[in-house]
């Protein structure tokens, strides 16, 4: 047999556990993987978004280079989703209606290429008749969707790379060239760390969300007039649902606002459908407040060749929109590993 390989994955959110699985799909005998993580799921912190994420699909209407490529990248993981959601019930996905209402719609909204580039591929979709919509909206629409919860697909995710051979390791990486020196015969580096290590372009989206106990058993989204956004995720397997939230970018406060938290439950109450019985009022479980690793122009997904026949190859910047875009960044990670015979092809087990 060959010299024994380790591919280092960097990571242990959506992005490095979709991964990392896809690529354990597609070892050759002679390589293993490695999952190397600052946090991993049940860990806590402010810097690991995954457990905080809703999260539910929104398709994002538009034409530019970057929604095309994460509306592809979303198509699969929502056909990827469908399959988990039937065949693993454990995994902590549901797929339910969904439903948004914006009451001051963008410009990519009344284009119809733009939307039949988002929406073609979801179930059902189809745009509300102006007497569906409630007062003071403009743009309406209702399709199939999926609702997960986060912390819960996030560890599934890990029993599963782990059931199937994957190692891991906890370990905080102050340089990326580290991972090279954590096992033998390193010779392919992922990195799937949110924020990339000290790239200008990354920068972070506050999101401040409030876990309620109420159920509710559709997702809505409502865009407000002055742009904010209002919304509800049930999340499965009994997980409550999620009051969201805003999207603050550069804002570092790591601390729930009262303020935040009064607005969205008082905006929750008035536009979604709670059981009457609750009388408007919410059982608090928890605020929320995360740290979205965004970056300009969207993800950095590129294979970097070292000049010492190393390769690091980079999967991170996912935003507001690593659960919906997952599998797909998975797969297309495998493909660019593939296209630099830093994986083998062969059947997917
Ligand atoms: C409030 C909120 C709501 C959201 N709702 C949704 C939603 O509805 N739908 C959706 O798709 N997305 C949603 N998101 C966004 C989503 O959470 C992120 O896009 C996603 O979690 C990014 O995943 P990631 O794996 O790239 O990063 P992370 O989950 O942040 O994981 C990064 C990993 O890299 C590791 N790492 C980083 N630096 C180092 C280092 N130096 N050494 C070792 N390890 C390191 C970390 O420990 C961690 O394991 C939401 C986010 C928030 C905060």
């Amino acid at each position: 047999m060959a010299n024994p390989e380790t591919i280092v994955v960097i990571g242990a959110g959506v992005i490095g556990l979709s991964t990392a699985s896809c690529i354990q799909q597609r070892l050759s005998p002679s390589q293993s993987v490695l999952l190397v993580a600052r946090e991993f799921p049940s860990d806590e912190s402010i810097n690991y978004a995954s457990p905080w994420a809703g999260a539910h699909y929104r398709p994002v209407p538009g034409s530019s280079p970057q929604v095309l490529r994460e509306a592809n990248q979303a198509e699969r993981t929502y056909q990827y989703l469908k399959r988990v959601a039937a065949d693993e019930p454990a995994a902590g996905i549901k797929f339910v209606k969904g439903v948004e209402y914006l009451e001051a719609p963008p410009a990519e909204y009344s284009d119809p290429q733009s939307l039949r580039n988002v929406y073609a591929s979801v179930d059902g979709f189809r745009l509300l008749a102006r007497d569906e919509l409630p007062v003071g909206v403009k743009w309406g629409t209702e399709y199939g969707t999926w609702v997960i919860n986060s912390p819960v697909y996030c560890a599934h995710m890990l029993r599963k790379f782990i059931v199937r051979g994957g190692q891991t390791k906890k370990y905080t990486l102050a340089n990326m060239k580290e991972a090279f020196s954590l096992a033998q015969n390193v010779r392919t580096v992922v990195n799937c760390s949110g924020m990339g290590f000290e790239d200008p372009e990354s920068f972070i989206i506050r999101g401040q969300t409030c876990l309620v106990r109420n159920p509710v058993s559709a997702t809505i989204t409502r865009q407000n007039t002055d742009g904010s956004w209002s919304f509800c995720i049930p999340r499965p397997l009994d997980g409550g649902t999620i009051i969201g939230g805003t999207k603050q970018s550069h804002e570092w406060d790591p601390n729930p606002s009262l303020d935040i938290r009064t607005r969205l439950l008082a905006n929750a109450s008035k536009w979604f459908p709670f059981a009457p019985e609750s009388g408007g009022q919410f059982d608090v479980i928890r605020d929320i407040v995360g740290r979205r690793p965004a970056r300009q122009g969207g993800m950095r997904m590129e294979v970097e060749k070292l000049a010492d026949g190393k390769n690091i190859v980079h999967a991170y910047g996912a935003g507001g929109r690593g659960f919906e875009i997952s599998w797909g960044v998975a797969e297309d990670t495998a493909g660019m590993m593939l296209e630099n015979g830093l994986l083998q092809a062969r059947a997917v087990l």
